[in-house]
C-alpha cells in the first residue's frame, strides 16, 4: 500500500512506498519522515492524509 510521508523538517508531503527515501525531495536534507497515512475511517480526506498531523 502507498504511504503518505511527511518531512519533519520542511513539512513536505508525498506519497511513496513502505520505505521513505534517504533524502527529502523538497529540502534535500536527510531528515526523518513521519508516516502521515490515515488508517482510520474518520479521516477519509483528500489523498488519505491524516489531517491531524
Ligand atoms: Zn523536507
Amino acid at each position: 500500500m502507498k504511504i503518505q510521508w511527511k518531512c519533519s523538517l520542511c513539512g513536505y508531503q508525498f506519497e511513496g512506498k513502505a520505505t521513505p527515501p534517504d533524502k527529502c525531495p523538497s529540502c534535500k536534507e536527510t531528515c526523518t519522515f513521519i508516516d502521515a497515512t490515515c488508517y482510520i475511517p474518520e479521516c477519509e480526506g483528500p489523498e488519505g492524509r491524516d489531517r491531524r498531523i
